[in-house]
């Protein structure tokens, strides 16, 4: 009879590295209890032997709603020529999608994106939520009404979720009153301390509330210490930052400071921050930020998909500095394109091979699974991101009948599994000692994607 509670993994992906024979152990509320190496196959009698397992990865940004969208923004505006496409464009088709969404929308969206990002690797999320209020603009009999429906989702597909209320109030720069088309997204520090409150009851071993403001863009560093002052000392605290040129330039004529130097100057930021979009640094923001801890959020499928720019990566982490993956708008599921394109931008501004290196780790496949891990698990603010006693047991199981994986040495195999091909190598994915994943199908796929299809007829209705 083969045990639930445990897994034989030829090769598993620990912490120090690629060990054969690793027996993996959890216990009924899915953390695990022991991970032991090169134990004797007389031990593995009897119980499920998996060729190649890794710890699942982070998504440490996520607006699930926004998978509804992917597709429909892929077409010049009409203005050809004289106001080219953008980040700003696009934002105005988003908020045009965000207006008639409903509750249920919301709850059926983010399930089937969750769905996907287990098929793809992905064993935790951090979402980034403000579509708080209804579409008049009057918040919700229950404030945490839409939050929920996330979070409903999250279990429904079985992923982790740390959710991150966010804190939105003005449109810009020195406190812009906001527009009639982000009315969806108002809330102030009383709001978001509100909707925290009322997500208390629903954490547990597989789900975190921290809280995001915005931007600076959206909310004031008064407002952002009034929350701060309130909220646990070790919630995850997540912002947009630098993501555009623009929103630099608007910094520096309001404030006399980049965003990052103004963050860094007015806040107290330290490790349980995570800044997504540190896009646009100086050399100074860039020692600055990567002394703080703090981890850099990067979507780099997004990132490029909005013409946002390149992060400056190598120099980030020679200072030290910690990053993670997200998918952001979720033109992406998969947790292998955001670092391959996080790779191939670099290589391509550089013009070199081989950029997230170090002395210790040379394999680049290697590098970037286990630092995305390391900063995406301190992004989430849960035990998650290695094959460890006291972590959770999310791990995800690689498909070795795949000719990607034949013949390969096991310091190649993450080197193939980022690199070679499009073909989907996660085969099994396994969440607080669950399985939710079995031969590339998500447990609940059919019904999830029945749902989803027809949200999207629903929503076709209000283009
Ligand atoms: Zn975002």
């Amino acid at each position: 009879m083969t045990s639930t509670f445990q897994l034989y993994a030829r090769n598993a992906l620990l912490p120090e590295g690629w060990r054969q024979d690793v027996l993996l152990e959890w216990d009924a509320n899915g953390s695990l209890t022991g991970v032991t190496a090169d134990v004797n196959a007389a031990a593995a009698v009897g119980v499920e032997v998996a060729q190649y397992a890794l710890p699942g990865m982070i998504n440490l940004h996520s607006h699930s709603f926004q998978r509804a969208l992917g597709g429909r923004t892929e077409k010049a505006g009409d203005e050809v020529g004289n106001v080219k496409d953008s980040f700003w464009t696009w934002r105005d088709l988003m908020y045009r999608f965000a207006r008639n969404i409903t509750p249920e929308h919301i709850e059926a969206i983010a399930a089937q994106l969750f769905s996907e990002c287990l098929r793809h690797g992905y064993t935790a999320l951090c979402e980034f939520h403000y579509v708080q209020r209804a579409p008049d603009g009057a918040m919700y009999p229950q404030p945490a009404e839409t939050a929920q429906r996330v979070i409903s989702a999250a279990r429904l597909a079985g992923i982790g979720i740390t959710m991150l209320p966010v804190l939105y109030s003005y449109s810009g720069f020195g406190e812009s009153a906001l527009k009639p088309e982000q009315r969806r997204f108002k809330t102030d520090p009383q709001d978001v301390l509100r909707i925290i409150e009322a997500l208390e009851p629903l954490r547990d071993a597989q789900t975190e509330v921290g809280v995001a403001p915005h931007s600076l863009r959206a909310a004031s560093v008064a407002q952002i210490n009034e929350v701060l002052v309130t909220l646990p000392p070790d919630r995850p605290v997540h912002i947009h930052i630098a993501e555009q040129e623009q929103e630099v330039a608007q910094s520096l004529n309001w404030s006399g400071r980049r965003p990052v130097q103004w963050l860094l100057d007015q806040v107290a930021v330290d490790q349980r921050w995570c800044l997504i979009h540190a896009t646009h640094l100086m050399r100074d923001e860039v020692d600055e930020l990567a002394r703080t801890g703090a981890v850099a959020g990067l979507c780099p499928t997004t990132e490029a998909n909005l013409g946002d720019g390149l992060f400056p990566f190598e120099e980030f982490m020679a200072a030290g500095g910690r990053f993670g993956i997200g998918s952001d708008s979720h033109i992406s599921q998969s947790a292998v394109e955001e670092l391959r394109w996080l790779e191939y931008g670099q290589r391509l501004q550089h013009m070199r091979r081989n950029i997230a290196v170090s002395k210790e780790q040379r394999n680049v496949g290697d590098y970037l699974w286990q630092h995305a891990l390391q900063g995406g698990a301190q992004a989430a603010g849960r035990p998650l991101g290695a094959l460890a006693v006291g972590k959770r047991a999310d791990l995800i199981v690689l498909d070795d009948e795949h000719p990607n994986l034949f013949g390969l040495a096991i310091d190649e195999v993450l080197g193939s599994f980022i690199f070679s091909g499009n073909d989907n190598l996660v085969r099994d994915v396994m969440v607080g000692g669950q399985w939710v994943v079995r031969d590339k199908q998500h447990v609940a796929q059919q019904a999830i994607a029945a749902r989803f299809k027809q949200t999207l007829a629903e929503l076709r209705e209000f283009r």
